[in-house]
């Protein structure tokens, strides 16, 4: 049996995957401290507008976790926070985290005068790049935990000691500095997710040349009304409204120069993104460009009913390139129709990349043996025992089968723990 110390489960990445494990393990009665490298918790789900296939708002769900996770002790959660070394085995690890500054301590209220007194802006990497921000910000409006982070370039500049004197409740520490802390846990869960594959590397498609190609996450973002156009899907040349969107699916997938895989979302997420579309401009033309439609098992339905739609045209055929028009005004896409064998030069005024999922364990592999798969996910195959990978750093997947993924995790973990 293992000592009381080693009875715990350390969850790698609080996303919708690492926040079920922890969950799961600890309404089991099993001390649960998840490690989130982010400043909030909820991972690439919170930067979602709508969830298909129900359509409703993800930060509902999101929510509802971040309550049991208030309401449960046996939970403890580090933001900020990354895994420097793991050591020892199945029911015996040492752990070592790093945990960074945010600059800000518990007493922050969120009231945000910290961000009305600086004048210092940075990428908000939340919207992907796609607008700017203050250096002292909330990573978003419903982040949790709800506290702001200085950057650290807004620390090191002058006007550090001003936005510390404009928070009311001596919420800002500019002294803050990296620290370490140690565990010991007995079974390791790591949930460290996803990344959208790189579009400047799909050269053909000029994702880095014309504005008005963007990706899908994206369009995600520019669909929320807490993104950078206040959730109106607009052209990023003109800001002006689109006329004829095109979605050009398997934007690197299943293609031997980029990703070989299916990321078995994508075309979900098109479908799921055209009728945002729809409800914005009710007359736009929407075409998906597709090889074949992944829509499995009750998702089928969703498939069936967007493609019930007259404005959605399901164009079978892989996009080759993707080039301005004479006028400069609008994009030309050079595709091939795979049912007639005949090349076409379609218009659009606003093209989204389905880019793929890659694991974001191929930046930051696990402090430990593991085997990763051809692509990098972490192997099912080949298991560290005690060591449990779960959700997208596993395999690439939409949330539900995420939220089993965690479980399951999580009962491994347990498993481990008991044969100790
Ligand atoms: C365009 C698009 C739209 C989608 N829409 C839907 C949808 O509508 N419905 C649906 O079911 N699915 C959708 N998905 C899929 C969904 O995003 C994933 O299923 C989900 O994000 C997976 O959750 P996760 O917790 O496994 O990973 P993530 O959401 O990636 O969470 C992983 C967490 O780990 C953290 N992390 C990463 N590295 C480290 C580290 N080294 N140390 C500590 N923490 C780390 C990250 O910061 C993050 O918080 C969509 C995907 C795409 C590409």
């Amino acid at each position: 049996m293992a000592s009381t110390e080693t009875q715990g489960i350390l969850v790698v990445g609080g996303g919708m995957t690492g926040i079920t494990a922890a969950l799961e393990a600890a309404e089991a009665g099993y001390d649960t401290y998840i490690v989130e490298k982010n400043p909030y918790l909820g991972g690439r789900v919170a930067q979602l507008h709508h969830y298909f296939p129900k359509l409703c708002p993800p930060l509902c769900g999101l929510e509802i976790n971040f309550r049991r996770v208030r309401q449960n002790p046996r939970v403890r959660f580090f933001t900020m926070a990354e895994v420097e070394n793991i050591s020892g085995e199945e029911g015996n690890f040492d752990v070592t985290i790093r945990l960074n500054p945010r600059y800000v301590n518990e007493k922050c209220t969120a009231c945000g005068k910290c961000a009305e007194a600086c004048n210092i802006e940075i990428e908000n990497p939340f919207n992907y790049g796609m607008n700017q921000m203050k250096a002292a910000y909330l990573p978003h409006d419903m982040a949790y935990p709800p506290r702001y982070v200085l950057d650290a370039s807004l620390v090191e500049s002058d006007e550090a000691q001003k936005v510390k004197e404009a928070c009311p409740y001596d919420a800002i520490d500019l002294e803050m500095a990296p620290k370490t802390m140690n565990l010991k846990v007995g079974a390791i869960v790591y949930a460290t997710g996803w990344k959208p594959y790189d579009a400047s590397k799909l050269e053909a498609y000029g994702f880095e040349q014309y504005p008005d190609v963007i990706t899908n996450v994206m369009m995600e973002r520019m669909a929320s009304f807490s993104g950078p156009t206040q959730g109106k899907i607009l052209r990023p040349s003109n800001n002006e409204a689109p006329k004829h969107v095109a979605f050009v699916q398997c934007a690197g997938s299943r293609d031997e120069n980029h990703l070989p895989y299916c990321s078995g979302v994508c075309c979900l997420a098109s479908m799921k993104q055209a009728t945002y579309v729809r409800d914005q401009y009710p007359d736009a033309k929407i075409t998906i460009f597709f090889i074949d439609i992944r829509a499995t098992d009750r998702l089928e339905n969703f498939y069936l009913n967007v493609k019930k739609d007259e404005n959605i045209e399901f164009f079978k055929g892989k996009v080759a390139q993707i080039n301005p028009d004479e006028a400069g005004e609008g994009l030309i896409l050079k595709v091939e129709d795979t049912t007639k064998e005949s090349l076409h030069e379609i218009p659009a005024d606003l093209v989204v990349l389905a880019t793929g999922m890659q694991p974001n364990t191929l930046d930051n592999p696990v402090p430990a043996q593991v085997a990763y798969d051809d692509y990098g996910f972490i192997s099912t195959l080949d298991v560290t025992p005690g060591i449990y990978g779960a959700g997208c750093s596993r395999v690439p997947t939409n949330v539900s089968e995420c939220v089993q993924d965690g479980t399951a995790a999580a009962l491994k973990a347990i498993q481990s723990i008991a044969r100790r």
